[in-house]
């Protein structure tokens, strides 16, 4: 572990690529905050302090999510729900569909993923618009899950997504 705050090891860990995927974009590389198992570790138990004995499972968002659902789900004892996007998931789905600046997306999850009522974290790596986030909890919330807060390791707020969020609680570790 460290003793560095989280939102320090953040700005030392996550790496700017301009022009990826595509150009004008700065995509927030997490794969050396995953690779220092110290910060990684201080990022997990941030996370647990603060939703230990407050959620029944943890949502992790395709794919990065996935990588800090895990984990946090194991350390609060709780199981882990996939949510993906559309055509990874066999079985029954449900599915939501958002708007992207060309175009939609859509995300899906099992429709026995969750017991009724259960209360959920969701997580992902970094809020930017905010589709992503809200299309993942109304589909929680549509397969009978409560949504108790989102999370997130950065958020973009240039791009606004809290905006497109009425009403949920949004939890960042860095805002920039
Ligand atoms: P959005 O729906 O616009 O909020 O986009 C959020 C999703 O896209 C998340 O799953 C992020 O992992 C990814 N994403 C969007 N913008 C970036 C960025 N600049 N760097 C890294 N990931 C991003």
């Amino acid at each position: 572990m460290t003793d560095e705050p989280v939102a320090e090891l953040l700005r030392r860990l996550v790496r700017d690529v301009p022009d990826f995927p595509q150009p004008g974009v700065v995509f927030k590389d997490i794969a050396p905050l995953l690779a220092d198992g110290a910060a990684f570790a201080a990022v997990i138990g941030h996370f647990a302090d603060r939703y230990r004995e407050r959620v029944d499972a943890v949502v992790g968002i395709e794919a990065r999510g996935f990588m800090l659902a895990a984990p946090l789900a194991i350390e609060l004892g709780v199981g882990f729900v996939p949510v993906r996007k559309a055509g990874k998931l066999p079985g029954q789905t449900h599915q939501v569909s958002y708007d992207l600046e060309y175009g939609t997306a859509s995300v899906e999850v099992q429709v026995d993923a969750f017991t009724p009522g259960q209360r959920v974290l969701v997580l992902d790596d970094v809020l930017a618009t905010g589709g992503t986030a809200e299309a993942s909890c109304e589909l929680v919330e549509k397969a009978g899950a409560e949504v108790v807060e989102l999370a997130m390791l950065m958020e973009l707020s240039f791009l606004r997504g809290r905006e497109r969020l009425p009403g949920r609680a949004v939890h960042s570790l860095l805002t920039v």
